[in-house]
Parts: structure tokens; C-alpha cells; sequence
């Protein structure tokens, strides 16, 4: 063996779990990541926003979601006391890095109102305690994480895994692109979103057992912050659930950014919308998604290419992202570069196309989106206005779901699988605390 263990992604799971297996004393280990690392990153390119020290937590907008229900579904591996010290102990290793100490979303009467009154309109409020570290601090926090383990553990960048190597089912190693085998007694794969693909491909490879996720779709949503400003000054992030009357489709927010801005979002075959803000800077605008979950069966159950399909028919219509005004939208015109200048809601996005978002949805998912924005206004008086801007589209993509022991182990023995790129998290603290769990099952074993 070459290494105890090799560890496949330096995004926060990865990174996670070669911190828990330094601190245990278990080496040695080595982290592999195909992107560059942190000083030479460039978030323009598609591939330098994803991947690279720090993954895509890199340029996220550094919201740590400390409530289990939030960010991912390792509720369905632990127990519910054991979760919430896991995510505890992921959270204090932030903070001790230097996320700030601020929380907001706390319990109080304020909010006990806000989820009475959102009940009122229809809606769930899922109450969400939240740290937020701000776009522009996640890259001093990810610096610091390297340095604390840059003396433990070897770690190699701009490195891509090609396969995972097994041998009667059980890992033996890594295969990187430049040929060179490396043998582990355990691998950990943590190769993000980014990296779903690679891993649908490797589990197909070894026969491992995987599910599709719902992909979802939706527009990003920017008004004049004061609209929100009760319910983002209570909670920072309001997760709002509705089912729509016409489909009793769920249709959730996401990705609340008080005083933010909007964002264009490059993989290397689309361009979406997506939202962040500075601890910093502020703009005078509020930004968040709705999203439509979609989920297929059969014959066709691939929701990844249907919300590609989406977002490029949106480029293509709009040479990129779309911006419309609410009151266009539901006027049946588009909206010309004239109407957006005399719209009272400034965009922070002023490179999206003026146009038409009816052209690009489906008649179910627009009309979800226009069902929640009404439901919305009974909450926060203001949402529905004519000035409202909607950008599209928005989707998230999830990977595969693999079959994982509570321990994340695969059925691959000394197989571990983390993070976004498992379909387990979707979010910082639940990806790093994924990777706490697998490090810290691989140290009982060891010891065992
Ligand atoms: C714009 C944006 C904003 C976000 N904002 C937030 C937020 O505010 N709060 C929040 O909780 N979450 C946020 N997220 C999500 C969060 O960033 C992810 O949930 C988290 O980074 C997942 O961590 P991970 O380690 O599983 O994967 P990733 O962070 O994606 O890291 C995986 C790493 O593996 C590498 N890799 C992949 N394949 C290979 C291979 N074959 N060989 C070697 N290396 C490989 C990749 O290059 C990548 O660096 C945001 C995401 C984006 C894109």
C-alpha cells in the first residue's frame, strides 16, 4: 500500500474528512484534486468556479445551514441526537477557521409569527439557523483548512482520478489520468457535483446500486430588499415550501441573499442564474429561487438532461440568462431593454437578455412559479408587484444517489462515498460532515 488512505475531491467533504483523519493520527493520507489550488484559482472559467481547492464551496455564498433538515440527507444515516452533534462538531472546525461567530435564524417569537402567518398563506416555513461567511471570506476560511493540514496530509492538485481501482469487491487504489496507479487501503470518493459525472460512470464500473435525484428548475427571483426585510432580518433565509393548487407540485425558495446580487453561473454547456452576497457589499436588492421539483420515472428518467434541455433552450433564445419583469410576464409580452431601464427594481444582473420566460418553461413550471410568488405576496406584501425581476433559469442538478452503509461506506469494501457527488448533501455542512463520518468510521476500523 502506497497510503492508508486516498481521498478523491478537496471540495469541503473531502477537505473534512483529511482534517478528521489528521486529528486521529491516521496516515498516510493523500488528497487528490483535479482542479488548481487556491491562489490560482479563476472563478470565470466554468471549471475554476467548480473545481480546485475548496470545490465548489469555493465561491459559494458561504451560507453554513446549521439545521439538519436543510442541506442534504444524512438524517436518513443517523440518528436524529448524533446528527445534530455531527453537524455541531463540522460547524465549531468552520468557526474555529474563521467563520464568523453571528448566527441567525435563532428561535424566537418573531419567527414563531412569520411560520404562523406563512401558514396563513398556504405556506411551510422551514425555520433554518444559519452563519453566514460571505462570498468574499470563503477563500481566507479554505486557506486556513489547508494550512491546518498541509503538514499531515500529502496533498496533490490539479491531479484528476481517472478510475477507482477494486479487487473481489474490494478498493484497491486509485488510477490517475496521468496512468499512474496508487494503491489505498481505503478510497474516499468526494468529487462534488462537478464530479457527478466521473461518478456515475465509476459506480456503473464496480456495479454499485444508484438512484436518480430530482432535478429542479426555477428563475431567480430579485425585488428592493425592504419587501423582505422582516422576514431576512428574522431568519437571513427563509426556506418557504408551497404545493401549487393546478400540479400540487412542491415549489420551494432558495438561496436567500439579503442585499445581494444575482449571478451568471457557467458549466461548460450552459449558462444559468444563480445568487450570492458579500458580507461586505451590499446592493439595494433581495435575491432568491423558486424552484420546481421535478422527479421521472419511466421510460425517461434522466431529470439531469431535462434540465440541461431547459436551460439551453433559455441560451438559446437569450444568448445566455433571461431577465423578465413580473408584469410582462403575466401581461404576455416580453420584456425590450426600454422596460427593464423603467423598472423600479435596479437588476444587479444587467447582462441578461431582455425577453420572454414563458417561451422557455413549461406551461406546469410557470405556472408553479406564479402560484408561489402569489402565495408569497400574502406573506411579504410587495412580491408580486410588476417590478418584480425574474432571471432564468435557474436548475440544480443533484447527482446520483448511491447505496451507502451508515458509515458512507459502499458495497465496494474500504469504498467511501461523500459529499454532493454521493446525491447525500447539498450543502457546506452537511458535504463536510459527511466527511467527518467517513474518516471517522475508517479510524474505528483501523483501531479495531
Ligand atoms: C455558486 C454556488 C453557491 C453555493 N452557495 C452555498 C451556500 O451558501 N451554502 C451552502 O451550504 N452550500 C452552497 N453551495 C453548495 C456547496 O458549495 C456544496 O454543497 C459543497 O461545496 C459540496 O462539497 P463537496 O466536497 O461534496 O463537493 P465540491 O465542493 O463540489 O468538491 C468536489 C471536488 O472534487 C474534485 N473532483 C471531482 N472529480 C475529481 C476527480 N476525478 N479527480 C480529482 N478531483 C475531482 C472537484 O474538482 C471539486 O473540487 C453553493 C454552490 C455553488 C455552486
Amino acid at each position: 500500500m502506497d497510503y492508508e488512505v486516498t481521498i478523491v475531491g478537496a471540495g469541503p467533504s473531502g477537505i473534512f474528512a483529511a482534517l478528521t483523519l489528521a486529528d486521529l493520527g491516521i496516515g498516510p493520507v493523500l488528497l487528490l484534486e483535479l482542479g488548481k489550488n487556491l491562489d490560482q484559482r479563476e472563478r470565470k472559467h466554468a471549471n475554476g468556479m467548480l473545481c480546485g481547492w475548496g470545490g465548489a464551496g469555493a465561491y459559494s455564498d458561504g451560507k453554513l445551514t446549521l439545521s439538519p433538515e436543510v442541506g442534504g440527507f444524512l438524517g436518513e444515516f443517523l440518528e436524529a441526537e448524533s446528527l445534530n452533534q455531527l453537524l455541531q462538531k463540522s460547524d465549531k472546525i468552520w468557526v474555529d477557521h474563521g467563520a464568523p461567530k453571528l448566527v441567525f435564524g435563532e428561535s424566537s417569537p418573531k419567527l414563531e409569527d412569520l411560520a404562523d402567518r406563512a401558514r396563513l398563506a398556504d405556506l411551510e416555513l422551514i425555520p433554518s439557523r444559519i452563519r453566514h461567511i460571505g462570498t468574499e471570506n470563503c477563500l481566507t476560511v479554505l486557506d486556513r483548512l489547508q494550512k491546518s493540514i498541509v503538514e499531515k496530509v500529502e496533498i496533490r492538485t490539479e491531479c484528476r482520478v481517472e478510475n477507482l481501482l477494486s479487487e473481489n469487491g474490494q478498493i484497491t487504489g486509485v488510477k490517475l489520468a496521468s496512468g499512474e496507479n496508487i494503491y489505498s487501503r481505503f478510497v474516499i470518493a468526494a468529487p462534488g457535483r462537478s464530479g457527478a459525472g466521473w461518478m456515475k460512470k465509476e459506480a456503473e464500473t464496480l456495479g454499485l446500486k444508484t438512484r436518480a435525484s430530482p432535478v429542479d428548475i426555477g428563475v431567480r427571483v430579485e425585488l428592493p430588499a425592504p419587501v423582505l426585510k422582516e422576514i431576512t432580518d428574522t431568519i437571513y433565509e427563509s426556506k418557504l415550501i408551497y404545493y401549487t393548487k393546478t400540479f400540487d407540485d412542491k415549489v420551494r425558495t432558495f438561496c436567500m441573499n439579503p442585499y445581494g446580487e444575482v449571478v451568471i453561473e457557467k458549466s461548460s454547456e450552459i449558462l444559468t442564474v444563480n445568487g450570492h452576497s458579500y458580507a461586505g457589499r451590499k446592493s439595494e436588492n433581495t435575491n432568491f429561487a423558486i424552484l420546481v421539483s421535478s422527479a421521472f420515472t419511466e421510460p425517461f428518467d434522466d431529470p439531469i438532461a431535462y434540465g440541461f434541455y431547459i436551460a439551453r433552450l433559455a441560451n438559446l433564445l437569450g444568448k445566455g440568462p433571461i431577465i423578465q419583469r413580473l408584469g410582462d410576464l403575466l401581461a404576455g409580452r416580453r420584456s425590450t431593454q426600454e422596460r427593464i431601464n423603467r423598472c423600479l427594481t435596479r437588476p444587479t444582473l444587467p447582462e441578461a437578455t431582455p425577453g420572454d420566460l414563458s417561451f422557455v418553461f413549461p406551461f406546469r413550471h410557470m405556472q408553479s412559479i406564479i402560484e408561489m410568488l402569489e402565495a408569497l405576496e400574502k406573506l411579504a406584501p410587495g412580491v408580486y408587484s410588476r417590478h418584480t425581476l425574474l432571471y432564468g433559469v435557474e436548475v440544480k442538478f443533484y447527482s446520483n444517489r448511491i447505496d451507502l452503509s451508515p458509515e458512507l461506506e459502499t458495497q465496494v469494501k474500504n469504498l467511501f462515498a461523500i459529499g454532493d457527488g454521493a446525491g447525500i448533501t447539498r450543502g457546506l455542512i452537511q458535504a463536510s460532515a459527511s466527511g467527518i463520518v467517513a474518516a471517522e468510521a475508517i479510524s474505528n476500523r483501523l483501531n479495531s
